[in-house]
């Protein structure tokens, strides 16, 4: 049982980031002071829409200079916090280096960040962003677990540096993390393990991955056919609270799947044309398997064909019964998640009518 201070400042990693931004936004909310670490504290552009809530709320935020890749620089930050939440980590599914853009970020990042938390008394609890990638890394794994189901006893056994490169980054560093929890008995871990994020983030410049993605339902670039991906779809907002909980929860421990759905590309373009109509380039129909493990790796080199033959059309399915359990999750419908962050794109001009 981790009894944390609510008055106490809680440092975030990655304030600026798509899930992180609603991570400090719910605790600016509750009132919080929160420490903010981030690598540019004077690019006063891109911390608008945090000082903007900040300015909106009771609560306070305080930036200070730090990289993931520099030793020691979350101490400052850190003093005096009890709670710590570390989302900071490089998400991209194409990378030229996997090494230096991912795996040392994410691996050197997360021990850099706990040994600060070794090094500052006041540190009680520490909350991970991890992944589903942590868990798994093609669906042709899932119908082969008891009970054909993802849980949290599971970790990817496959990834590597030139197989899912982000689900390698992901499972070591959630690995190097509990190594690192296992060595002392002042702090506890928390792991959060999300799967596809989307919904608006905190600002209409928001960009990353899940941006990425849900841009390509509105801009004509599946119009031919969207492949059927089966993924874990979760909202922004809800895994953001999930960690907002994780720490404040006494009782919380381990790691939990935060995922609010089984679905697909498919369902997600339908879900999408049901609300917008022909408007947009929203696809119509599905693309067949056999031409996306064709031509896949030449529209995006993280589409290999092994990707594609593990992944397309083989069923995804996560249990996500500990978050709710435990944290108390209630996953609002898929169909808002994907309206809302749609319009967002609308919004911003970043999908424009045909
Ligand atoms: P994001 O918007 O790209 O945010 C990543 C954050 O990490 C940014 O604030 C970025 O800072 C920071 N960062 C990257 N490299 C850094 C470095 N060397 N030093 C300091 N900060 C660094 O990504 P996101 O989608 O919000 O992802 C956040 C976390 O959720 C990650 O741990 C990711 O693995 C995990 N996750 C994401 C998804 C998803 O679908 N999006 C799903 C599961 C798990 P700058 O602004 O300075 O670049």
């Amino acid at each position: 049982m981790t009894q944390i201070n609510p008055m106490a400042p809680v440092m975030v990693t990655g304030a600026t980031g798509y899930l992180a931004g609603h991570v400090v936004k719910q605790l600016l909310e509750a009132g919080h002071t929160v420490h903010a670490p981030v690598r540019s504290p004077d690019n006063a552009d891109k911390l608008k829409y945090l000082n903007a809530i900040a300015a909106g709320t009771q609560g306070q935020i305080k930036y200070f200079k730090a990289d993931l890749l520099d030793e020691g620089s979350y101490n400052e930050a850190m003093a005096g916090c009890e709670l710590v939440i570390h989302t900071a980590s490089p998400f991209f599914l194409k990378v030229k280096d996997p090494q230096k853009d991912l795996i040392e970020p994410a691996v050197n990042g997360t021990r850099n960040v706990l040994n600060a938390v070794n090094a500052i008394d006041s540190v009680k609890r520490v909350v991970l962003t991890s992944s589903m990638a942590a868990i798994y890394t093609d669906n042709t794994e899932i119908a082969k677990k008891p009970g054909g189901v993802l849980t949290e006893e599971f970790w990817n056994e496959t990834a590597s540096l030139t197989h899912s490169p982000y689900a390698f980054s992901k499972k070591l560093a959630e690995q190097e993390a509990w190594k690192m929890m296992k060595a002392q008995d002042r702090w506890d871990l928390v792991t959060i393990n999300p799967s596809f994020l989307l919904g608006p983030g905190i600002g209409p410049e928001t960009q990353g991955e899940s941006y990425s993605v849900m841009t390509q339902f509105g801009d004509g670039q599946l119009a031919t056919g969207v492949p059927d991906f089966r993924v874990g779809v979760v909202d922004v907002r809800d895994v953001a609270m999930a960690h907002v909980r994780a720490g404040f929860t006494p009782a919380a421990e381990g790691r939990h799947i935060t995922s609010g759905y089984d679905s697909g590309f498919p369902e997600m373009a339908k879900m999408l044309r049901d609300e917008f109509g022909d408007k947009y380039g929203i696809p119509k129909s599905t693309a067949p398997k056999f031409l996306i493990w064709l031509f896949g790796p030449m529209i995006n080199a993280a589409l290999t064909r092994t990707v594609v033959s593990r992944n397309v059309g083989v069923d995804f399915k996560a249990d996500n019964s500990k978050s709710v359990r435990e944290l108390g999750m209630e996953y609002r419908p898929m169909e808002t998640t994907l309206v809302e962050h749609f319009q967002d794109l609308v919004d911003s001009g970043r999908i424009k009518a045909k």
